[in-house]
This record gives structure tokens, C-alpha cells and sequence, in this order.
């Protein structure tokens, strides 16, 4: 008989839910987008629409209609009336036994939460410490897969060290992105982030960075740098789509600067929220 164990209860293996035959969770075979609103209204829908549609090809994950995603996100946002929403959603390839490859007559999973952002006001306005960890993950992170466990662990070594973000550096020594952000510098009027590739995840919040930096004094520069040029950068600062652009003030230990949000800093900070406001 062929059987399954749920925590401590045995049930007929035919009779499990599906959900527990998840690929998803099996192998981490799936892509996954989070995205925000700003007082009622989904920001940057179409931008997160097309990376997810992006990381569904790049894995051969098929029969995914985006016109439904899209529909899916909208009418779930506006069920949940939730202003300033968090909306997370994944696609799994499906459910089926544990073997790698058997992927026949099997479906993709959607899974979709609209939840109550946290406020970052307090981040924004003091900064956040951030520490360098390792970047073990594997060699196509500009694909937003489900496969977070070397985030999580480094994530989980900077809450050890009483940071708010993990800072991801490669074996040559530069800096990649955070766990779960992008990582810009600003050093002598120059805004400094890691040039995108398969090492980072294309960023819509450090699209967006980049664009705003525009008009700004700011020269973009699309290059690496080492934990020692961020130990002596002006300013640094993460950028993620739940809080948008979060000052650096401490990193690795070392005061950012004069250990307050930078001028830079706090001025893309305006430009952006002048930006959501027009959105
Ligand atoms: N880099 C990584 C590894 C991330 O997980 C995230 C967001 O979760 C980001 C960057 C920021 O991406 P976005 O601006 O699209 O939220």
C-alpha cells in the first residue's frame, strides 16, 4: 500500500491533496512576483507582469495565460481593499509524484496573498545596518524563482548580526545585491550599482532608481564594487519594491557616511515619492 505521513497522521498516498504533491515544494519548480500598491492604486503592474512572463519561459514552465494573471491580481486586490497592499503570487509547474522530470497531464499551481504592507517609515527616515554574506546562490538569479534558500540563510545571518538586509558577495569579491533588494552606492556624486546579468535579479525598484537618478547630479554607473569601496562609500542604500529606496547607514559594522540617510539618498527618496504620487 502506498502511503503518506501529514505531521503525524498517515493517510492512502491516492488520497493526498494535491497540494502536498507540489513541485513548488519538491524541487522549488516554480516563479513567483511581489508586487505593491501605493493609496489604492497597483504600481508598476505591467513591469511585474512581464519579468514574471519572463521567468515562466526561462524555465519552460507553459500554459500560464498573463492576461489571466493580470485579471487574477486585480480582482484579488480589490476583494482585499487594501490600500497599501503587499501582493505576492507564484506559479508552480504543478502537482504530481517526486520524480524530477514526470511532468506529463500535470498543471501549473497559481498561488496569490494580498496582505497589509509594514510600514517602513522607520527605516526610511533612520536607515538600516546592513552585513555581507557569502552569495551562494546559483548562476541564473535574474530569474525570480521560488529557490530562496541561500537568501533566507543569508538573511537570517544578518538578523543574527543585528542588520536589516544582507548584503551578497560573489567569490571574486563584489558585491552582487542584497538578499532580497538591490544595493546601489553613491561614491564622489556617482550612483554605483552591480550592471544587470544573470547574477542579479532585474529589479523593477532599481529600474525605476536609475530613471528617477536621471535628474539628478547623479552619473548612473552600471559597475561592481567590493565591500571595502561600500565600507567607504558616501552613501548607500537598498531598493525593493515593498519599501522602495531604504538609506544604509552601517555596513559591515562601519558607519555609512556620517551614519545618517545621505543627501543622494534622501533625494531620489523625494523623487520617488513624487513619482508614485503622479502614477
Ligand atoms: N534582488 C532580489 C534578490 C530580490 O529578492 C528582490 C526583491 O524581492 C530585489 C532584488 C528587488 O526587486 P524589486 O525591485 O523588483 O522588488
Amino acid at each position: 500500500m502506498q502511503i503518506a505521513m501529514v505531521q503525524d497522521k498517515i493517510v492512502p498516498f491516492e488520497d493526498l491533496a494535491p497540494v502536498y504533491l507540489d513541485r513548488g515544494t519538491f524541487f522549488g519548480d516554480g516563479v513567483y512576483e511581489v508586487l505593491r500598491s501605493y493609496d489604492g492604486h497597483i504600481f508598476a503592474l505591467e513591469d511585474h507582469l512581464k519579468r514574471f512572463a519572463r521567468s515562466l519561459n526561462e524555465t519552460n514552465i507553459t500554459g500560464v495565460d498573463i492576461d489571466d494573471i493580470r485579471t487574477k491580481v486585480v480582482e484579488a486586490f480589490e476583494k482585499a481593499k487594501i490600500d497599501n497592499a503587499k501582493i505576492y503570487f507564484h506559479i508552480t509547474r504543478g502537482s504530481g509524484v517526486r520524480d524530477h522530470t514526470s511532468i506529463t497531464n500535470i498543471k501549473p499551481n497559481f498561488f496569490l496573498t494580498v496582505t497589509t504592507l509594514e510600514d517602513a517609515t522607520e527605516q526610511k527616515t533612520n536607515g538600516i545596518k546592513v552585513s555581507t554574506f557569502p552569495d551562494w546562490r546559483w548562476k541564473r538569479c535574474d530569474i525570480k524563482s521560488l529557490n530562496l534558500l541561500a537568501n533566507v540563510l543569508a538573511k537570517f545571518d544578518a538578523q543574527k548580526k543585528g542588520c536589516s538586509e544582507a548584503i551578497l558577495v560573489n567569490d571574486n569579491d563584489q558585491i552582487t545585491e542584497g538578499s532580497s533588494s538591490a544595493f546601489f552606492a553613491v561614491i564622489q556624486s556617482k550612483l554605483v550599482t552591480h550592471p544587470l546579468g544573470k547574477d542579479i535579479l532585474p529589479s523593477i525598484t532599481r529600474k525605476i532608481v536609475l530613471e528617477i537618478a536621471r535628474d539628478t547630479d547623479l552619473e548612473v554607473l552600471e559597475k561592481t564594487i567590493t565591500p571595502a569601496q561600500a565600507k567607504n562609500a558616501d552613501e548607500l542604500f537598498i531598493a525593493v519594491t515593498t519599501r522602495d529606496i531604504v538609506p544604509v547607514v552601517e555596513f559591515d559594522g562601519q558607519m555609512t557616511g556620517d551614519g545618517t540617510p545621505g543627501k543622494y539618498t534622501k533625494q531620489l527618496m523625494q523623487k520617488f515619492a513624487e513619482m508614485v504620487k503622479r502614477f
